[in-house]
């Protein structure tokens, strides 16, 4: 039977609920929080309790989008998600190549080794050390995703790389696949790399397309079968709401509502209210149903993403 994959064990779909398909509940270290302490999410007690927030709000499952090698914490997010009521979900897989040091080992490694190294997480569990080394310990959390993703506007060989290995990775275990875009660029080329080695495009999400609210573009990636992840919704400092709710009910009057999803993204301490800042996990669903409602977009199209949607796309 197919199952979600979340920090305590496999649940059923039926328990998945009301989702965030994309957010952060803990990074610490790695090159991004280096270079910006603000992107930094490393208070357990904080977290926990903007997980709270979500679910007093109604979320009931949230996709830690943290993967290998930038600060991803299994044990860490264990304890965060411990009686707050939240199905927590963590994965496998890689960033962008820029947020990898010239030393990583993804430079070092052949694609058949990396291959094995994700593979083992998917079969075995998240390894506690995001395979620093000099020991290999697997947890027994299973990954929900693999993730993968490229620069603003070029996918370099190391990124190549590493979605080609998600993508065989994804058609040999059915994991679910999540993308990294940067400014919503190159989500169709990562797409085609995806396919070409071998998932679904049932399996294939690309992220944060909505950075990009072009809607010709992402009807193209919708053509290719795949889902759009849109977690751009109250960054008023990039475009305002209004840009994504036009493309989700455009999209949805036009038959594609089975393949959106959307999540907070909300990356950085400064926009979790438990750490001083706005608006928080709870923002999306405590308010952002309501306003897609405003835009005359029905409850049963709302139901699709927010509900159903995660729940055939996380369950393998
Ligand atoms: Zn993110």
């Amino acid at each position: 039977m197919k199952t979600v994959k979340t920090v305590f064990g496999p649940i059923s779909p039926e328990e998945v609920g009301f989702t965030d398909i994309h957010d952060h509940v803990w990074k610490s270290g790695g090159m991004e929080v280096r270079e910006d302490k603000d992107f930094g999410i490393e208070n357990i007690g904080k977290s926990r309790d903007e997980l709270i927030r979500y679910k007093k709000a109604g979320g009931n499952t949230l996709v830690d989008m943290q993967p290998i090698g930038v600060g991803r914490g299994i044990n860490e997010m264990k304890e965060i998600a411990k009686d707050t009521g939240v199905n927590l979900v963590a994965i496998t897989g890689f960033h962008r190549g820029s947020l990898y040091d010239k030393a990583h080992f993804v430079y070092k490694y052949t694609e058949d080794q990396i291959f094995n190294m994700v593979l083992s997480e998917v079969e075995s569990g998240i390894e506690e050390n995001d395979f620093c080394g000099p020991f290999v310990k697997h947890s027994d959390v299973l990954p929900g995703l693999v993730k993968c993703g490229s620069g603003y506007y070029k996918i370099t060989p190391l990124e190549e790389m590493l979605i080609r290995i998600a993508g065989r990775v994804s058609a040999k275990t059915d994991i679910p696949i999540g993308t990294h875009t940067h400014v919503g660029t190159m989500g169709y080329e990562q797409a085609r790399l995806l396919l070409d080695a071998g998932a679904r495009p049932e399996r294939i999400m690309i992220g944060h397309l909505d950075r990009n609210a072009d809607f010709l573009m992402h009807k193209k990636v919708l053509d290719l079968g795949v889902y759009v992840q849109y977690d751009c919704v109250a960054r008023v400092k990039y475009h305002p709401v209004s840009d994504t709710m036009d493309l989700i009910k455009r999209l949805s009057d036009l038959g594609y509502a089975n393949r959106i999803m959307i999540g907070g993204d909300w990356g950085r301490a400064s926009y979790l209210q438990s750490y001083g800042g706005e608006p928080g996990f709870e923002f999306i669903p405590k308010y952002f149903p309501d306003m897609m409602r405003e835009y005359g977009i029905s409850d049963e199209v709302i139901n699709r993403i927010f509900i159903e949607n995660p729940k055939e796309f996380l369950a393998y």
